[in-house]
């Protein structure tokens, strides 16, 4: 019987794993990986068996989950060291409660090695800080998606990072203003953060709809509230984020 150690990738770039994820990943017999996660962490695990469960057919739904289930309890019983490596942090929005039963379950160790998640890396990469002394007191990490695929939007925190969000950026806003949060609240949008293509628009909630041609089809988080507002650090933006002010409304 082995072991299964969930691993958080990061966001993308494979440097941005953890030393202790690296090392785990390199005394893997077995990685079990999702579609996120940068197939350069390869070299860190070139002699382990890699199996892709973020594909279509795992992907969807509770029958997607529970064939992940049983592939790593079988897994563990065959084999000495199984990674389960995750994009971002294990422990949001990635399924880990179902993961850790599952093993429980089945009566097999498991450890969690934590990860980057996509809001830090986003806050990060246009250097904003997520929490700012006097007005941003808390943060939430919320996904806008509910189980039965209706969107929700809350106001729970000074600053909210709204994960899963990037197809129905104008109902969000919608719901935002809902929610009481005001018109001309600062929404900072990063898609692919992390990594060297990653694009990023800043926005108020009453446009943040113009988001969603730039960010289309990729991984996007959209922060909202005190962390969203941009910190004056003068002309040093890196080359690898693409920095857009508001974005125009289109022509009629
Ligand atoms: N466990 C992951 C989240 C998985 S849910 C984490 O901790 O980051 C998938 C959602 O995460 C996507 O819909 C998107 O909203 C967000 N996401 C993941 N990677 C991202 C990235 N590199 N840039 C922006 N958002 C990302």
């Amino acid at each position: 019987m082995g072991i299964v150690h969930f691993v958080g990738a990061g966001p993308g770039a494979a440097d941005l794993i953890t030393l202790r994820g690296a090392q785990l990943l390199s005394q893997a017999d077995v990685v079990l990986y999702d579609a996120l996660t940068d197939p350069a962490l390869r070299e860190l695990a070139p002699n382990a068996r890699w199996i892709d469960v973020g594909k279509r057919g795992f992907r969807d739904g509770s029958t997607g989950q529970a064939a992940i289930d049983a592939l790593l309890v079988q897994h563990a019983r065959e084999s000495a060291v199984v990674v389960r490596l995750k994009g971002g942090d294990p422990g949001v929005f990635g399924r880990l409660e179902e993961e850790l039963e599952a093993l429980a379950a089945a009566g097999i160790a498991c450890s969690v090695v934590p990860g980057i998640t996509a809001a830090l890396a986003a806050a990060a990469s246009t250097r904003r800080p997520l929490t700012r002394r006097g007005s941003g007191r808390s943060v939430a990490l919320t996904t806008a998606m509910t189980r039965s695929g209706a969107l929700r939007a809350s106001r729970g925190a000074d600053t909210e990072v709204f994960y899963m969000a990037g197809q129905q950026l104008d109902a969000l806003a919608r719901r935002l203003l809902d929610a009481g949060w005001r018109p001309e609240t600062p929404a900072s949008v990063v898609s692919r953060a992390g990594w060297p293509d990653a694009l990023h628009s800043d926005h108020d909630i009453a446009t943040l709809e113009r988001a969603a041609v730039m960010h289309a089809g990729r991984p996007t988080v959209v922060t909202v509230g005190a962390g969203a507002r941009p910190v004056e650090t003068g002309p040093h933006e890196p080359a690898a984020i693409t920095r857009t002010g508001p974005v125009p409304a289109a022509k009629p």
